[in-house]
């Protein structure tokens, strides 16, 4: 977080499509994260697209702001306290796309409902709140369900998997129909950062 700047270049240096944004209240998740002051910064600096993942019990009273400090997607959970709807609607209001985030233990159907109105879904593949931990295979049928769904719907529509992700799981998203790949400790902790992001790209 000191040398957020340098990290950002090195994102930007090394091929990094997305910058993937977690933000945590400390209630709907165990852990307290970063939020609009950090975000507005980074805005500043990069031209990169500012993916901002909401892992907040009430997304609803802070879409809007975190629209206007940069966010070009923002994520929120259907196991918010925030009326859905409502919520995807302040999001486009403020100018960003909106998507929908699934925890584990959530269904895929509980984002069927709103497709049409959503730019892309987020899957997680860990249990939010925490990074560094193993991606949960059994979460390929529900990203399986949603890309078919969205496919026989004819619409265009992005499919995010969030958590574990490195060049393994990657590419079984990848085959399951996700094409937006968050990965943190995997491209961090890779020896070269362009080499292990072309392989997700490739995945
Ligand atoms: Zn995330």
């Amino acid at each position: 977080m000191l040398n957020l700047e340098s990290e950002v270049r090195k994102l930007e240096d090394n091929g990094i499509d997305m910058l993937h944004f977690d933000v945590m209240d400390g209630i709907f998740v165990n852990n307290i994260s970063y939020g609009l002051p950090i975000l507005e910064q980074v805005n500043k600096i990069t031209d990169m697209t500012l993916d901002v993942h909401l892992m907040i019990i009430d997304p609803l009273r802070y879409v809007k702001r975190f629209a206007e400090a940069g966010a070009d997607i923002i994520s929120f959970h259907t196991e918010s306290e925030s009326d859905i709807s409502e919520t995807i609607k302040a999001i486009k209001a403020g100018g960003a796309k909106a998507a929908l985030a699934i925890k584990p233990a959530t269904p895929a159907e509980a984002v069927y409902d709103y497709l049409s109105e959503l730019s892309m879904v987020l899957v997680m593949t860990v249990e939010p709140g925490f990074g560094g931990q193993s991606f949960m295979p059994e979460m390929m049928d529900k990203v399986r369900a949603i890309r078919r769904r969205i496919d026989e719907l004819g619409l265009d529509i992005r499919v995010e998997v969030d958590g574990g992700i490195n060049d393994v799981t990657g590419i079984e998203a990848s085959g399951c129909g996700a094409d937006v790949l968050v990965s943190g400790s995997y491209l961090f902790k890779a020896e070269n950062m362009a080499e292990a992001a072309g392989k997700l790209r490739n995945a």
